[in-house]
């Protein structure tokens, strides 16, 4: 029998004609080993083309500095408030703090899991109110590819004259209304980190509307130096432009980026069929309205509460070290191993058994408003977030995870569940 590997939920992938190994050697080939050149330039071109709608471009050095950058540049300073989605990755709001400024959690709709439309307006009247001042920016996740609502966002938005900055980190190439996500809002974040739509190891792009924002965006990304023949600072810069050798690999991955999302999509598509008649799961589809069009850069389902999984018992025994928790094997040992907010017992135990049988899956991102770091920071919720937290799991879905994969996972699935 043919061993098995491992399955991961989205592991790089490179083009099959090595073209991230062509764009790397030419850089090292023309000496061009610096945090600029042909590669940047190219891969930011190729980037353009693909987001269209005139936007222009700036490659950085990772998602999280195009979100630092991209609040620098709306002008939040210490004591302001920026508006958030609390269903997200620690990315979309921990740069806000390190402007010594505090985030404003908002919870999901139950059918995109993405900021709630009306939850936004009140927690900026609200704001308003408490504090006599508008909030500087609101940040909406395209949270595992999904679009958010961009009309009623970007509508609230612009009524109360609000910049809005994307975090289209995990939505590379997914659209609304046939427009690319990332170029509805003041400004836009992609991510390039391994795991995400396309890699480049690790960086990212802020995706901006004029030329005037484009060169700001480039002066902060590169020490704000002014243009004289010596370092002459009028602004506080940053070190965040990508490295040409990084854009070298983006650059190839831009040759694939259709490939990787038609496999996203095709995986979805499969886990649906597949899972459609299992009882107790659930995968989370898009709104059917027609304005929706995922990434599906990963597969979610929800697994119902009184859903038996397989040691159950046993699940939250032992302390977990890994690529979520206790990341490079290093713990903190005295502490506890269950917290007050977690996913549900049968969660747990269908993450251990699908790990046993070599897939790694994942619960769905923890809600920022229940992170003890963010337990003072003022949250909007309606219970949405939570809910889905405890019941919610991730699948593979990268352009790895083959077919018989995805069917040898759906299979591994149903051997859990107790009948
Ligand atoms: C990945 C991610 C980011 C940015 O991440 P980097 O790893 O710094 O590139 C930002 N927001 C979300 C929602 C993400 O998933």
């Amino acid at each position: 029998m043919k061993e098995r590997k491992r399955i991961y939920l989205c592991l790089a992938h490179m083009s099959d004609e090595g073209m991230e190994q062509k764009y790397v050697k030419e850089a090292f080939d023309t000496n061009w080993v610096v945090p600029l050149g042909p590669n940047v330039d190219g891969f930011e071109k190729a980037l353009e083309e693909f987001i269209g709608e005139n936007k222009r471009i700036v490659a950085l050095a990772s998602g999280t500095a195009a979100v630092h950058l991209a609040l620098v540049e709306c002008g939040v300073e210490a004591g302001d408030e920026v508006i958030v989605q609390s269903f997200t990755f620690c990315a979309s709001s921990h740069p806000i703090t390190y402007l010594g400024a505090t985030p404003v959690f908002v919870d999901s709709e139950p059918d995109t899991w993405n900021m709630d439309p009306d939850l936004l307006e009140k927690a900026i009247v609200d704001r308003i109110a408490k504090t006599g001042r508008k909030p500087k920016a609101i940040v909406p996740v395209a949270l595992y590819g999904m679009p958010y609502d961009c009309d009623r966002i970007m509508e609230i938005a612009n009524r109360y004259e609000i910049p809005v900055i994307e975090d289209a980190a995990e939505g590379f190439g997914s659209k609304y209304k046939g427009q690319m996500l990332g170029t509805f809002g003041h400004l836009g974040i992609l991510s390039f980190n391994g795991n995400k739509m396309i890699t480049t190891s690790g960086g990212g792009a802020m995706i901006t509307n004029s030329d005037e924002q484009w060169r700001e965006i480039m002066m902060y990304a590169t020490q704000y130096r002014e243009s004289y023949p010596y370092y002459q600072h009028e602004k506080i810069g940053f070190n965040y432009r990508m490295s040409n050798i990084c854009a070298g690999i983006g650059r190839g991955q831009m040759t694939i980026a259709d490939k990787h999302l038609a496999h996203h999509r095709h995986a979805q598509a499969l886990y649906e069929e597949l899972l459609k008649d299992v009882e107790g799961i659930h995968v989370h589809t898009q709104p059917t309205c027609g304005k929706y069009d995922s990434n599906f850069w990963l597969t979610a389902i929800t697994i119902d509460p009184e859903l038996r999984v397989k040691g159950e018992d046993k699940a939250y025994s032992k302390a977990v070290t890994g690529a979520v928790g206790g990341a490079a094997g290093v713990v903190h040992i005295a502490k506890p191993i269950t917290t007050e907010c977690q996913p549900n017992r049968n969660v747990e135990a269908m993450r251990i058994w699908l790990d046993k049988a070599l897939i790694e899956a994942r619960p769905v991102w923890k809600p920022m408003h229940k992170q003890p770091i963010y337990q003072n920071a003022p949250a909007y919720t309606n219970g949405v977030s939570e809910a889905i937290f405890k019941i919610g799991m991730c699948l593979p879905t990268g352009p790895c995870v083959t077919d018989d994969d995805v069917r040898y996972i759906v299979d591994c699935i149903k051997e859990a569940i107790e009948c």
